[in-house]
């Protein structure tokens, strides 16, 4: 059986001309890039090259560029770093749709007596601008707010937010992980002090990721070493950091070639699914990145079709977390005022550069086959 891989926002396939560049860094040039000796320094340029390739893929300097284990080091990173460096602002703005890595933080910071505030979205996944401005304070020392949320795949205004909190004189990161290699990334257009993202999303390993921090940000270390100009400590991640460096680069020249073929291909699915589905509902409106689609199948049990679509081959997701007692419904669609029910009806496609016409497709018939069935079931 073909298998679909439809599930990208949750991970990526690591590239062959990915691969390519990092097998001789395990076992030829193994050298610690400290070492002074020659398989050392060979390590160390080795590094200076993808720092320089992550750099331009950010429209950053090299200095900016801090290697980390991945978009959750770096989200904790920049909100321990804030916390610590602006002792005197007690307060970190969010949003209620963020990825966990960064409001599992916040909710036990609250428990020190941080004060954490979450921004709403509407129906469509848009935050409350109004709001957010009348939450950001001179004693804010950080909003941090994901460039696109990994459920929906919706865009916030990153650059507008940032200008907000630097009104107030706080910092301002965003969570790139969802936009990094689907989007363009400027730091300096989005005007961000910080940014974070992971490597496996764009086709380079997991483990390794990426905290940028614009220049003259002193940032506190959570991990301590020389490493990192002695922001993060701890020998480098040398086959990853050569991996992400090639991945970078690939992803860029995707972007520039091919601006508009994943999101040809996810609008036909959402397109085609509507029309033969009367009960599918696309989550999320306005700039979205171009890969997600999250699609509500009302009346249905998500579960059991993530789980019949499965079985047909196609692997998706349902953007909620198991737990013991069976599945949550979504944190990011109950904030956009879905039902408990419709939540758990809703299920995530992601594309990436390798989706072809044919897979979607399949994919296209093989959902609603499942879900009309599925459908004639429930209603008999
Ligand atoms: N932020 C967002 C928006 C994400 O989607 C993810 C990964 N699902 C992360 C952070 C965490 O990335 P990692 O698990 O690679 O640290």
């Amino acid at each position: 059986m073909n298998t679909l891989y439809f599930d990208n926002n949750a991970t990526t396939r690591v590239l062959p001309q990915v691969l390519e560049a990092m097998l001789p860094w395990f076992s030829e040039h193994y050298g610690n890039a400290s070492s002074s000796h020659q398989m050392g320094q060979r390590a160390k340029e080795a590094i200076i090259a993808a720092r320089a390739n992550v750099a331009s893929f950010l429209n950053a300097s090299p200095a900016e560029i801090i290697f980390t284990s991945g978009a959750t080091e770096s989200n904790h990173t920049t909100i321990m770093s804030a916390l610590a460096t602006n002792p005197t602002r007690r307060r970190i703005v969010t949003s209620n749709v963020e990825h966990s890595s960064t409001l599992r933080l916040l909710d036990y910071l609250t428990t020190t007596g941080i004060e954490v505030i979450k921004i709403p979205v509407n129906q469509n996944g848009e935050l409350n601008m109004a709001m957010l401005t009348e939450a950001v304070t001179e004693d804010t020392a950080l909003v941090t707010l994901m460039h696109a949320n990994n459920e929906t795949g919706v865009i916030f205004p990153i650059a507008k937010a940032a200008a907000i909190a630097h009104d107030k004189g706080a910092l301002f990161h965003t969570d790139a992980a969802q936009t990094a290699g689907k989007i363009s990334l400027d730091v300096r257009q989005l005007g961000c002090n910080l940014l974070s993202f992971s490597g496996h999303k764009l086709h380079a390993p997991k483990g390794v990721g990426v905290l940028y921090a614009r220049k003259g940000l002193t940032v506190k270390p959570m991990i301590y070493g020389h490493q990192e100009r002695s922001r993060r400590g701890g020998t480098e991640n040398q086959t990853g950091i050569v991996g992400l460096g090639v991945a970078c680069q690939l992803a860029q020249q995707h972007l520039t070639e091919h601006p508009k073929s994943i999101a040809a291909l996810r609008n036909r699915l959402e397109q085609d699914i509507a029309a033969s589905l009367p009960f599918a509902r696309i989550n999320g409106a306005g700039p979205r990145v171009p890969n997600t689609t999250s699609i509500c199948f009302a009346g249905l049990h998500g579960e059991e079709l993530l789980h019949r679509l499965d079985q047909a081959g196609i692997m998706a997701s349902q953007g909620s977390a198991c737990t013991a007692g069976g599945t949550d419904p979504s944190h990011v669609l109950l904030a956009m005022g879905l039902s408990r029910e419709d939540a758990l009806s809703s299920i995530r496609f992601s594309l990436s550069k390798e989706t072809t016409e044919d897979e979607v497709n399949t994919v296209i018939k093989t959902v609603v086959n499942l879900a009309t069935a599925m459908r004639s079931a429930a209603a008999a």
